[in-house]
């Protein structure tokens, strides 16, 4: 399986780092025939709103949306969760989102209380310990679809989504050595979608 990390902007090395750790070689994706090529992608953390731009300067913005709506397995953590929702509050105006969770994300919700904290989270799909998580600056999830399961929440906001291929967290597992987010991800949503696009 070639798994991607989204490269225009935000903490791509070490999403690169975290899928190593879990057996996985990703490569940096920028480029429309690379984002073809690979069978699944992760988007970083960083600033929605630039990876947004750049996305359509560098012309991928509508190959990514595409391949998210057919299906490919896709995980976004903090900006990447914000860039995979179908509604955002808070945004810039004009903001646009790949889409595909049906959910409404606040953008920097948490970040109006506190910049960044960290939190012992328990994580439906992760057993053993709980998940500690960094918050950046991050968005909270306002309200999902019937369709979408919450994995994880803090203070009642749902800060861990999943709508089958689609896995978003407002957390940076990335940033610490903990890399159960990113094997949930390679082992529970891409091996379950990628079944479901055999059949
Ligand atoms: N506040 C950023 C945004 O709106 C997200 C912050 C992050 O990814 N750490 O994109």
């Amino acid at each position: 399986m070639k798994v991607g990390v989204l490269a225009l902007q935000g903490d791509v090395r070490e999403h690169i780092r975290a899928l190593g750790d879990c057996g996985v070689v990703a490569q940096a994706v920028r480029r429309d025939s690379e984002i073809r090529a690979v069978d699944a992608l992760v988007i970083p953390g960083g600033e929605s709103t630039t990876i947004a731009k750049l996305a359509r300067s560098f012309g991928v913005f509508e190959i990514i949306a595409e391949r998210i709506a057919s299906g490919m397995p896709v995980y976004g953590s903090c900006a990447g969760m914000i860039l995979l929702s179908n509604h955002v509050l808070d945004a810039i105006e004009g903001q646009e989102t790949f889409g595909g969770l049906d959910a409404t994300v606040r953008r920097n919700a948490f970040g109006r209380q506190v910049d960044s904290f960290e939190v012992d989270l328990d994580f439906i799909g992760i057993t053993g310990v709980p998940v500690k998580a960094v918050f950046i600056r991050a968005p909270w999830v306002e309200s999902v679809g019937s369709n979408v399961q919450v994995l994880a929440s803090v203070d009642n906001h749902p800060v861990a989504i999943r709508q089958n291929h689609i896995l978003a967290t407002s957390f940076h597992p990335e940033l610490t050595a903990d890399n159960r987010v990113h094997r949930y991800f390679i082992e529970v949503v891409c091996k379950e979608s990628m079944k479901v696009g055999v059949v």
